[in-house]
């Protein structure tokens, strides 16, 4: 996930998620046990199972980490700069040691800082092909003009995919076509813990970024959270890049929202409406007071209609 906009934004989405007891969406049925784990200072550990750790280190994104007899899979790999606490935490788990391998759910550099470092150790860098893409070329954001430029050949994903796949530890893995956040997102699922990755297709905390200048739509967080539900059953623990793990309620409470604010944003988008309109239309109303200011989200969701809808655009 990429902030928006630092402090403000967080502070206004600790305030609504304080103030969000008792609301139906993202309180699911029952939470999901995770335990935590006593770790080092900034870094929260959450245990899902003997082998399977969600690291979270203060202001990054959550990783997933697959201890093993050959050493860690980590779905996403933080920031560059929270390289060396994210390998320390990993050594430091139950059956930690080293990372032999990682997946890229997309491309943004809050999930691929550690690949430079991985990809230069030998290191297997897993992603869907559109996000190898991505890295290779700069980007620019331009609501906000934040640039991202290309990363060197060794920090690329360096073991690419288009569909699905499995590895030899039964772990399997695919390509969430719908382009929820990136078109480059993928999914990781761990079928003997039941636990599924889903990095920033699903947002666990706050509206989502919708980065439609690579790929993603809010056609396609529907279509997304639509899908993940057919990989996930009553039991399944589903983290996402950001906030608590989640479970399947979660997904369904989200599609039911998700496609009444886009069902809302294509009528005005036909009216011939523009994004400060979809804003002051306020689709998301009956939502805030639970999700927090939603003018950012509307206006980039309105936005990727544009880019998926418009004939010239
Ligand atoms: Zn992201």
């Amino acid at each position: 996930m990429v902030d928006q906009g630092g402090h403000t934004r967080r502070q206004i989405l600790k305030a609504a998620a304080c103030g969000a007891a008792g609301i139906v969406l993202g309180a699911p049925v029952r939470r999901l046990a995770a335990a935590p784990l006593q770790t080092a200072q900034g870094v929260n550990t959450l245990r899902l199972t003997d082998d399977l750790f969600v690291v979270k280190i203060a202001g990054e994104a959550n990783v997933l980490a697959h201890t093993g007899a050959n050493g860690v899979l980590l779905v996403d790999g933080g920031s560059a700069g929270a390289f060396d606490a994210l390998m320390k935490a990993v050594s430091d788990l139950p059956g930690g040691g080293p990372v032999h391998t990682i997946f890229n759910t997309h491309w943004h550099p809050e999930q691929t800082g550690s690949n430079q470092q991985l990809g230069q150790a030998g290191k297997a860098i897993v992603a869907h092909e559109n996000t190898r893409l991505w890295l290779t070329t700069d980007v620019t954001w331009p609501w906000n003009g934040r640039r991202f430029t290309r990363v060197p050949k060794i920090a690329q994903p360096n073991k690419t995919f288009y569909g699905t796949g499995q590895l030899d530890s039964g772990v399997r893995y695919g390509y969430i076509p719908d382009a929820a956040h990136t078109d480059g997102d993928l999914y990781v699922y761990f079928p003997q813990q039941n636990v599924l990755a889903v990095g920033d297709a699903v947002s666990g905390e706050g509206w989502p970024v919708v980065d439609w200048t690579t790929g993603g739509w809010i056609g396609g967080i529907v279509g997304g959270l639509q899908r993940l539900q057919t990989l996930a059953n009553e039991d399944t623990r589903i983290v996402p890049a950001r906030g608590p793990v989640l479970g399947l309620a979660d997904l369904k409470a989200q599609y039911a929202m998700y496609a009444t604010i886009h069902d809302r944003l294509t009528q005005l988008l036909n009216k011939g409406r523009g994004p400060g309109e979809a804003v002051a239309a306020r689709p998301t109303q009956e939502f805030d007071a639970q999700m927090g200011n939603p003018d950012e989200f509307v206006r980039r969701a309105f936005e990727s209609l544009w880019a998926y809808l418009s004939p010239d655009a």
